[in-house]
C-alpha cells in the first residue's frame, strides 16, 4: 500500500509533532516548508527524535513548478496540508498577504495534486470557522462564519474543497478542525516557538513563567464563564497530531472515496483562562503574574468541541489532561528558553 505523505508546513508546531506521529505508525515523510514560520533547527530536532534523518525540501505551496517536481520524485499517498499564516492580528493589517498565501497556496496545492492524480488531503482547518457558536458544544454542522481575514481565508478554503468534492467524485478531503492546540512534545525537544510577542495564551503564559515577560494581562473578566474569563476547549498537540494519523489511516483503509469531510479535533471541555493559570501554576509550581485587561476585539465567550464525530468515524479521542498540557509546556519552555535560538 502507498504511504507516502507530502507534509507542506511540515516543520511547523503542529506539523513536527505530526510528522514524529506518522513515523511511529509507519508513514514516510517528505516535509515541504518555506521556513517562513519555523527553522531548520526543527527539523534538525524531528530527525534526532526518529533516529533518521527527514526528507525536507524548501520552498512555497504557491510554487507551482517546484510542487510538480517533487510530485514527479515521489508518489504520494497523499497530502497532509498545514502550511499557512496563522496570526490574527496580521491578517487584519496585512488580508492580501493571508489570502495569497492561505487560499491562493491552497489552490496552487490543489491543482498540482488533481495533475498528479493524488486527491487524498488532510486540511488544517480551525474552530474559527464557527464564529460565535449559537449552541455549546459545537458540532460539524453548526453554522460557520468568519470575523478576521485569517478565519475567512480557512472558510474560503474549506467552501473551495467543498465545491471540489461536489465536482470530482475521487477527492477525499478530511477537514480537521482544531479547537486549542498547548503543550509540547514529552521529550521537551520541540513545542510552540513564537517568533514575536505571543497571541496565544499558552505560549504567554510559559513566557511569563520563563522570565521573558513580566505578566499576563487576562483579556475580559465579565463574560458570562464559570470565572468571568474566555472559555477554550485546549487539546494536547500529541493528541492533535494522533488525530491526523486516525484520518490517513481511515483513508486508507475506504473503499470509497469520503468527499469533502469536516472533523473536530478537541476534547469536548472547556477550560477558562484562569483555570488554565491556576493549573500552570499549580503543576509547575510556579507563580503567573496577571492582571485582568479589557476584552480582546473579536474574542467570543466560550468555545468548546462536540468530539463525537472523531471518535465514531476516527476511533480517536483526546487522552492527556490540561495538567499533561502544563507540565509539556513548561518543559519545553524551561529546556529552550529562546524557542528554537537556545543555544
Ligand atoms: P506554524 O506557523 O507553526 O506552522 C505553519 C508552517 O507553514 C510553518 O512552518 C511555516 O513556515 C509554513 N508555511 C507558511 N506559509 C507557507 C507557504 N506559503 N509555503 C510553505 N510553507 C509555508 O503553525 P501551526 O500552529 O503549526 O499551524 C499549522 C496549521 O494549523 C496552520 O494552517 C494553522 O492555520 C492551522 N491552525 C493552527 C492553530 C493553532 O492554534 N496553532 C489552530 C487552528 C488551526
Ligand atoms: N487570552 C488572554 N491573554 C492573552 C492571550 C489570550 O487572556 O495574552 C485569552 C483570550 O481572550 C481567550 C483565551 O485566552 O479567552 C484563548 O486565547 P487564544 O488567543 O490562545 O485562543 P483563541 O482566542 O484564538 O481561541
Amino acid at each position: 500500500m502507498k504511504n507516502k505523505i507530502l507534509v507542506t508546513g511540515g516543520a511547523g508546531y503542529i506539523g513536527t509533532h505530526t510528522c514524529i506521529a506518522l513515523h511511529e505508525s509507519g508513514y514516510e515523510i517528505v516535509i515541504y516548508d518555506n521556513l517562513s514560520n519555523s527553522s531548520y533547527e526543527a527539523i534538525n530536532r524531528v530527525s534526532n527524535l526518529i533516529g533518521q534523518s527527514i526528507e525536507f525540501i524548501e520552498g512555497d505551496i504557491r510554487d507551482a513548478g517546484k510542487l510538480k517536481e517533487i510530485f514527479n520524485l515521489h508518489e504520494f499517498f497523499g497530502v497532509i496540508h498545514f502550511a499557512g499564516l496563522k496570526a490574527v492580528g496580521e491578517s487584519v493589517a496585512k488580508p492580501l498577504m493571508y489570502y495569497d498565501n492561505n487560499v491562493s497556496g491552497t489552490i496552487t496545492l490543489l491543482a498540482v495534486m488533481a495533475e498528479f492524480g493524488v486527491k487524498n488531503l488532510v486540511f488544517s482547518s480551525s474552530a474559527t470557522v464557527y464564529g460565535d457558536p449559537e449552541t455549546l458544544p459545537i458540532n460539524e454542522t453548526s453554522p460557520r462564519s468568519a470575523t478576521n481575514p485569517y478565519g475567512q481565508s480557512k472558510l474560503t478554503v474549506e467552501h473551495v474543497l467543498e465545491d471540489l468534492a461536489a465536482a470530482d467524485k475521487e477527492w477525499s478531503l478530511i477537514t480537521l478542525r482544531y479547537f486549542n492546540p498547548v503543550g509540547a512534545h514529552e521529550s521537551g525537544q520541540i513545542g510552540e516557538d513564537p517568533s514575536d510577542i505571543p497571541n496565544n495564551l499558552m505560549p504567554f503564559i510559559s513566557q511569563v513563567a520563563v522570565g521573558r515577560r513580566d505578566k499576563l494581562s487576562i483579556f475580559g473578566n465579565d463574560y458570562p464563564t464559570i470565572d468571568g474569563t474566555g472559555v477554550r476547549d485546549y487539546i494536547h498537540v500529541t493528541d492533535l497530531a494522533q488525530g491526523h494519523v486516525a484520518a490517513l489511516d481511515h483513508l486508507q483503509q475506504q473503499t470509497h472515496a469520503a468527499g469533502f469531510l469536516p472533523i473536530n479535533l478537541g476534547t469536548g471541555r472547556g477550560s477558562s483562562v484562569l483555570e488554565l493559570v491556576n493549573a500552570f501554576s499549580k503543576v509547575n509550581k510556579i507563580d503567573i503574574p496577571y492582571q485582568f485587561a479589557a476584552r480582546r476585539a473579536g474574542d467570543i465567550a466560550s468555545c468548546y468541541a462536540s468530539a463525537d464525530k472523531a471518535q465514531e468515524l476516527l476511533g480517536w479521542q483526546a487522552k492527556l489532561s490540561i495538567t499533561n498540557m502544563c507540565e509539556d509546556t513548561w518543559r519545553w519552555q524551561s529546556m529552550n528558553p529562546d524557542g528554537y535560538n537556545t543555544k
